[in-house]
């Protein structure tokens, strides 16, 4: 990019004669007001933080507006270019007066004026001399003037305050006024307080900062001076003309995208981040019936319309590529940090993975083969290509090089963080105390939804130093690290040695259906499952509160005292206490509130984040063991025949990198957290259901014996990965552990793309597929209707059903050595990647295949966490019980890691991390799934009668010879 500190700053007028040289009086930084014409977008962005804030970090910013500037006699104003709620302003006005949107940004101007060649008073002849003058014309009529860029930046921020500290144009940050690419970066340092939590500061009476709430004591909860960017660059637009007058009449925005309608059913297939536009009627208001919501997507193509206006059939666009930059401190660049681990290729592996998915996509769209569809992006210069052109580009130089695919721009280009003409995958190298692991904002149009420029960010501090924690383990393990330098080091080595996978497939671990019966019995469920239906249908179960229910239990007093100190507690009131208080005051707190607090802060914290892409860590980071073993066998890990640590460090951090920048470019192109990818068996990679069938499984995990589980886990294919690694559908969920979405995107992220972006969905495609396709509406799931088996539906059917569903065999056919029925179980459990993928019209109908059957895709996202069986975070596993299985084994195995400080100086078994916030999770996630069972079993599906899917009708109890007995079909539960 070129950058002109100012227009005007350095042009020297050359006479043509040669013998005068024309004197430039003007002053530097001026700015042109013909400059102000059109729409802009505009910007804020976080640049740079010092360490220990606790509560900003780089890369946060506001969200991309769209605006007119004004020019006043005192100001130069940003306006929002649009109605907030279309229909309340614009229709009242008078004709031809101006709407005037809410002003997002204002800076004072110091002067009017116009450049004048000086001339003669007396002749009227032109001299050599330019300068300014404000004299020749009113404030109105000048054609230039000057800002005071560092004065009064109204930011359109809703976190924290900022006013504007300084301003230093020495700096390199300086101003950059580029008119001839339409683009205004003003680089300020600005104050910014910590957001404060209302209720805690009315509460308490002197201002408690969010921060003090999640944060760690070494963060530093002040406010801060931080690097903040504001960007302004022009929307893309025709070219500008004059009117009769003379008067500039600014060029109209470009329109080469249609935005996506995207409804709440739609949201339900598949979960994209929205733009909402309200709209206001006369007679109602703004009621849900005249909101639009736009899903936030990308324009992947040159234009979306014809030259009259209406739109172009996707088959006959022309594919444009998204292109990405690195920015110049990214591992394996000049600028890195020195001794930094390469990560070049695992850049490239990332966007190679995104660029598969989205030239599938467009390949659909235009329904060529993907070959014919990369020879037709212009991704390089004249089609140097071939059929190697790409839809996501990654330019790997910054500044642009001669080399780079010439959609990169001209060599030289540079490119810079914040500025929203570019998408960047951004390695933040310093640690920043505040700083979640990822973050995946994408700056989107507020009217249409169009994906204008995203970037990824991630914090490498944490990464770093998580990579080097996993190696402390594996040394661990090995027994190669000094043991004494661990607290209750033997202790910790015999529990870790013993846990996981040895604990899992001890025999005495494993619960027995009959265990589990016997246990129902011991607790008399049924009965007290009759009380609970009793007492939801007489209002009971309503009227007493939670609280009171537990009150015997916290009046307790010894049982509280048994594991709070006053440490603790003044901790976890976030500082609000000294600890010097009475032993009354103190007392008035118990264990379980405040273990409540910490897990609901900690909830409260996830859910913000993650409507805003912030990532704060996506993995939790006990899962070890299950991968060092193999990592240690690897000869590419060794130097001389041993583990060479460093290897393995970098191994690691490049594979954690991978992991969190395809997660954070899922947010990118306008992907939702999907919490239920991990439960969503039907579309696990299709390694996971080969390991199964080839050791001959076709049956519920609880149903195994322990040779068969052990055999199971201990199982690798031929990329050396385990059935463990291959259960998720999409990188958009937080998994249990760090390992579990090492082998990429899912087929959820393919689907879900495919559907947004080019209108494509997947049905089974086999013969009678569409048996299961439920011809009684009642029997598709309530409220759903979204064309799935009813049997497919979460919680209805086992998973391991599901293979012998679409083979039409009866839901309970054995398995004998492999075999069902004389057919491999491998062959049964390949219908379900028997697929097609076949286009979707605007309604969401499948285009020339009605009957057949689509293939469901769970989703999940923050505001529903929790909220059912296979909603969770950090939970591995398809069924109830694996998840339940996989938390106990880690919370036990693990313990020892979570519950000693090692040294750690933010370590505290309070604070979110910590271990009693782990104890928490784990006791939740427990109670959560033992309240959805009792919910779903007891009280939703009470009495009734159980259906075999395969042929519609009730499941009987057998007698005694096998045959149904047709007096008692079984029902969820019946006292
Ligand atoms: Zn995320």
């Amino acid at each position: 990019m070129r950058r002109l500190l100012n227009s005007f700053a350095f042009v020297i007028l050359a006479s043509c004669a040669g013998e005068v040289v024309d004197i430039d009086r003007t002053g530097h930084d001026i700015l042109q007001k013909d400059m102000f014409v059109g729409e802009w977008y505009a910007q804020w962005t976080i640049t740079d933080v010092p360490y220990t804030t606790g509560f900003a970090f780089t890369g946060y910013g506001g969200q991309l507006d769209r605006v007119k500037w004004a020019i006043e006699k005192g100001q130069l104003i940003a306006r929002r270019s649009y109605e907030f709620t279309e229909g309340t302003d614009a229709p009242h006005m008078r004709d031809g007066a101006e709407w005037e949107g809410a002003p997002l940004y204002a800076f004072p101007i110091r002067g009017h004026f116009d450049r004048l060649r000086g001339y003669n008073t007396t002749t009227g002849e032109q001299n050599n001399v330019i300068s300014e003058s404000s004299a020749d014309c009113q404030w109105y009529e000048c054609k230039e003037m000057r800002v005071n860029w560092a004065g009064d930046a109204r930011l359109g921020g809703d976190f924290g305050q900022f006013y504007v500290q300084g301003f230093d144009e020495n700096d390199p940050d300086a101003l950059i006024v580029d008119k001839e690419n339409n683009y205004i970066e003003v680089n300020v340092r600005a104050f910014m307080a910590p957001e404060l939590d209302r209720e805690l500061t009315e509460y308490y009476g002197f201002p408690v900062p969010k921060c003090w709430l999640y944060s760690n004591p070494y963060w530093d909860c002040r406010g801060q001076t931080i690097g903040v960017k504001l960007a302004f660059t022009r929307m893309p637009h025709e070219p500008d003309t004059t009117d009769a007058d003379g008067k500039l009449v600014a060029g109209a925005v470009k329109k080469t995208f249609a935005p996506l309608e995207y409804d709440d059913r739609k949201l339900q297939r598949f979960g994209y981040y929205r733009v909402t536009r309200f709209h206001y009627d006369e007679h109602y208001g703004s009621r849900e019936a005249n909101r639009k919501h736009y899903a936030r997507i990308w324009n992947l193509w040159e234009t979306n319309f014809r030259e009259d206006g209406s739109v172009l059939p996707m088959a006959e666009r022309d594919p444009k590529p998204i292109v990405y930059y690195l920015n110049r401190q990214f591992p394996g660049l000049p600028e890195a940090a020195p001794g930094s681990v390469d990560l070049l290729s695992s850049a490239q592996e990332v966007a190679d993975q995104w660029d598969g998915v989205l030239v599938k996509a467009a390949a659909q769209a235009k329904g060529v083969d993907e070959a014919t569809l990369r020879g037709q992006i212009p991704s390089c210069a004249d089609g140097a290509c071939g059929d190697q052109g790409r839809m996501f580009v990654l330019c790997r130089n910054n500044p642009v090089a001669e080399d780079d695919p010439a959609v990169c721009g001209p060599a030289g280009t540079e490119i810079r963080l914040g500025d929203p003409r570019y998408s960047m995958l951004y390695w933040q190298p310093t640690p920043q105390a505040g700083s979640p692991g990822g973050f995946g904002p994408m700056r989107t149009d507020p009217v249409t939804g169009e994906i204008v420029s995203a970037t990824s960010y991630i914090y490498g501090a944490g990464y770093e130093r998580h990579a080097a924690y996993i190696v402390d383990l594996m040394r661990l393990l090995l027994e190669e690290t000094d043991i004494e330098s661990f607290e209750n080091a033997e202790d910790l080595v015999a529990q870790l040695q013993a846990s996981e996978l040895r604990r899992k497939a001890s025999p005495a671990a494993r619960l027995s259906i009959q265990d589990i019966q016997n246990s129902h019995r011991h607790e008399r469920i049924l009965d007290k499952g009759r009380d609970l239906a009793e007492m939801h249908r007489s209002g009971e179960l309503m009227a007493q509160s939670f609280d009171a229910r537990i009150a015997p239990i916290k009046a307790d007093a010894s049982l509280t005292r048994g594991v709070l100190n006053r440490e603790l507690l003044v901790q976890a009131m976030g500082g609000t206490l000294t600890g010097e208080e009475p032993d009354e005051l103190l007392e008035q707190h118990d264990m379980f509130s405040l273990a409540r607090r910490v897990a609901e802060r900690n909830e409260a914290r996830l859910k913000r984040a993650g409507t805003e892409c912030i990532d704060f860590n996506l993995f939790t980071d006990d899962a070890v063991l299950f991968i060092a073993q193999r990592l240690l066998q690897r000869e590419d890990l060794r130097s001389d025949g041993t583990h060479d640590w460093d290897k393995i460090r970098a191994y690691l951090l490049k594979r954690l990198f991978v992991a969190t920048a395809l997660h954070e470019i899922g947010h990118n192109v306008g992907l939702r957290h999907n919490f239920s990818a991990s439960t969503d068996a039907m579309n696990y990679h299709d390694s996971y259901w080969d390991l199964k069938t080839d050791l001959g499984i076709l049956d519920p995990e609880f149903a195994l014996n322990d040779d068969a589980i052990r055999a199971l886990v201990q199982q690798t294919d031929e990329n050396g990965a385990t059935v463990r690694e291959y259960q998720y559908s999409s990188v958009m969920d937080y998994g249990a552990t760090w390992y579990q979405d090492l082998q990429g995107l899912g087929k959820y992220d393919q689907a879900a793309i495919s559907y947004a972006y080019a209108n494509h969905v997947e049905v089974f495609d086999y013969e009678n597929a569409e048996r299961l396709f439920p011809a009684d509406p009642e029997s598709i799931v309530e409220g759903h209707n979204l064309g799935y088996a009813y049997a497919f539906m979460p919680n209805n059917y086992h998973y391991m059903v599901y293979p012998r569903l679409l083979a039409g065999l009866p839901i309970d056919a054995p398995v004998q050595n492999g075999l069902i029925n004389g057919t491999p179980v491998a062959e049964i459990a390949g219908l379900i990647r028997q697929r097609r993928w076949v286009p979707v019209d605007a309604n969401d109908q499948v285009v020339g295949a009605p009957a057949k059957l689509r293939v469901p895709y769970r989703f999940c996202s923050d505001e529903y966490v929790g909220g059912s069986s296979y909603c969770h975070r950090f939970d591995s596993g398809a069924d109830v019980y694996e998840t339940v299985r996989d938390h106990i084994a880690r919370a036990e195995g693990y313990r020892p890691l979570a519950a000693i400080r090692r040294g750690r100086a933010g370590w505290h078994p309070q604070f979110s991390g910590g271990y009693m916030d782990r104890a928490v999770r784990v006791y939740d996630f427990l109670s959560l799934q033992y309240k959805h069972f009792v919910n779903e079993e007891f009280i939703v599906r009470r009495g009734q009668d159980c259906i075999d899917p395969s042929t519609g009708r009730p499941i009987y109890r057998r007698n005694d010879d096998g045959s149904p007995n047709l007096n008692q079909p079984i029902a969820h539960f019946v006292a």
